[in-house]
C-alpha cells in the first residue's frame, strides 16, 4: 500500500483531467494490459488492475475529490468502496467477458478451479474481409490460423517421455495458492496461480525437447469458413473446436470469425432491406415508361408511372437480403426515384420547355395565357402536349 502509484500518473493525465480523457486513458492501458490479450503475464494482469482501480476512482466525482484531498489514505479505513459495484460495462461495450476478469482479478467469489480437471480450450479469433456482393450470396474463405496440437512426444505432458511430471510442493497440486493483504478494497483474500508451477500443479523436471515442456506444438493450419448469405458487417461465425486445446481431455475451443462486410456504392443494408437511389428523367417522370434498376440480383426493368414525383419511393418484393437462417426467406429492396434536372440543354429543348412551361400554367410569365378551357378537357390534353414538348430532345 506505502507503495502505491499515484492514480493520475496511473493513468498518465494530469490533475486537472475531464471525465472524458479519463476514460481514454483508461480504455487504452484496458486494452493494452487487458489479461486475454496478454495471457499468463502477470505484470500485464497487475497493470490492468491499477489502472481499473485509478479509474473507479477517479471517475466518481466524491471519490475523486477524497483521494485529491487525502490521497490514497483517503480508502484505507476500510468500507468505502468495492470493485464489484462499479459498472465498467459502457467503458468496455464491445470488449466481452469483463465481468469474468474483475471477479478473477479482485477476488470476488472466484471459484477454485481444479487443475486436473478436464477444461475446454481457449477460444481463438479472427476477421475476414468480403464484398457486399458475397455477403448477399454467401461465400467460402480460406483463413490461416496457428494451431496447437497435443505434442506426439509426449502426449501433452510437458516431461520428457520415460518421465512424469511431479506434484508441486508449494501448492500440492492444486494448482493456485490463496493471499491476504490489506488493500484499497478492505482485507482482501485472493486466490491467485500457483507460481512455482503456473497453476498447473505440476512441475516438469527434465523437459520434453519436441514442445520444449508447454505439451504442445503449434503448426499453420488453413480453415475453410462458411459464410452463409445474408451475413452482416460485424456478425461472428463460430467454428467448433478449431481454437486451443483443452486441458486435461477437455474440449478444444472454438475460432470466431469476425466478418466484415465492405460498403456498397450502389446499396445501403438496413437489417434485410437494401435501400437505393435511382435518377430519372423529368419526361420519364412524367410521361411514364421503363426504367433499368440495379439489384443484387442484376437488372430489373421497373414500370414508372406516369406523373410520378421525386422521392417517390417503390419497393421491389423479394430484392432484399436473405435471412442468414434461411436464404428464401429475404427482405425487401426500396428504390428511391430521383428527377435529374436537366442542366445542359439545346435551344431547340429550352424553347420546348419554355412552351411547355406556357401550356401547363406560364411560371416564367413568359408567354401569352394558355388557351382557356374547362378543366376537364384541358386534363385531357395534357399528355399530347407534353408529348409533343419533349419530342425531340
Ligand atoms: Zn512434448
Ligand atoms: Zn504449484
Amino acid at each position: 500500500m506505502a507503495d502505491k502509484r499515484d492514480y493520475y500518473e496511473v493513468l498518465g493525465v494530469d490533475r486537472n483531467a475531464d471525465e472524458e480523457t479519463l476514460k481514454k486513458a483508461y480504455r487504452k492501458l484496458a486494452k493494452k494490459y487487458h489479461p486475454d490479450m496478454n495471457p499468463g503475464d502477470d505484470s500485464a494482469a497487475e497493470k490492468f488492475k491499477e489502472a481499473s482501480e485509478a479509474y473507479a476512482i477517479l471517475s466518481d466525482p466524491q471519490k475523486r475529490q477524497q483521494y485529491d484531498q487525502f490521497g490514497h489514505s483517503a480508502f484505507e479505513q476500510g468500507g468505502g468502496f468495492d470493485a464489484s459495484g462499479f459498472d465498467f460495462s459502457d467503458i468496455f461495450g464491445g470488449m466481452g467477458g469483463m465481468g469474468d476478469i474483475f471477479s478473477d482479478l479482485f477476488g470476488g467469489g472466484r471459484r477454485q478451479r481444479n487443475p486436473n480437471a478436464p477444461m475446454q480450450g481457449a477460444n481463438l479469433r479472427t476477421r475476414v474481409s468480403i464484398s457486399f456482393a458475397d455477403s448477399i450470396s454467401g461465400c467460402t474463405r480460406n483463413v490461416e490460423m496457428n494451431l496447437k496440437d497435443e505434442c506426439t512426444n509426449c502426449h501433452g505432458t510437458g516431461a520428457k517421455p520415460g518421465t512424469a511430471p511431479k506434484i508441486c510442493p508449494k501448492c500440492h497440486g492444486t494448482g493456485s495458492v490463496t493471499i491476504r493483504q490489506q488493500s484499497l478494497f478492505g482485507m482482501m483474500q485472493s486466490t491467485q496461480p500457483c507460481p512455482d508451477c503456473r497453476g498447473t500443479g505440476k512441475i516438469i523436471e527434465q523437459r520434453c525437447p519436441n514442445c520444449s515442456g508447454s505439451g504442445y506444438t503449434s503448426s499453420r493450419k488453413t480453415i475453410e469458413v462458411t459464410i452463409p448469405a445474408g451475413i452482416d458487417d460485424g456478425q461472428s461465425i463460430r467454428i467448433r473446436g478449431k481454437g486451443e486445446p483443452g486441458l486435461n481431455g477437455g474440449p478444444r475451443g472454438d475460432l470466431l470469425v469476425e466478418v466484415r462486410v465492405a460498403s456498397d456504392p450502389n446499396f445501403v443494408r438496413q437489417d434485410m432491406d437494401i435501400f437505393s437511389n435511382v435518377e430519372i428523367s423529368f419526361a420519364q417522370a412524367a410521361l411514364g415508361g421503363d426504367l433499368r434498376v440495379k439489384t443484387v440480383d442484376g437488372d430489373v426493368i421497373y414500370t414508372v408511372r406516369p406523373g410520378t414525383q421525386s422521392g417517390t419511393r417503390v419497393r421491389l418484393r423479394g430484392k432484399g437480403v436473405p435471412s442468414v437462417r434461411n436464404k428464401d426467406i429475404r427482405g425487401d429492396h426500396y428504390v428511391t426515384l430521383i428527377i435529374r434536372t436537366p442542366s445542359r440543354m439545346s435551344e431547340e429543348a429550352k424553347d420546348a420547355l419554355r412552351r411547355f412551361d406556357m401550356l401547363t400554367g406560364n411560371s416564367l410569365g413568359s408567354g401569352q395565357e394558355p388557351p382557356a378551357s374547362d378543366p376537364k378537357k384541358k386534363k385531357k390534353s395534357f399528355r399530347a402536349k407534353m408529348k409533343e414538348a419533349f419530342e425531340g430532345e
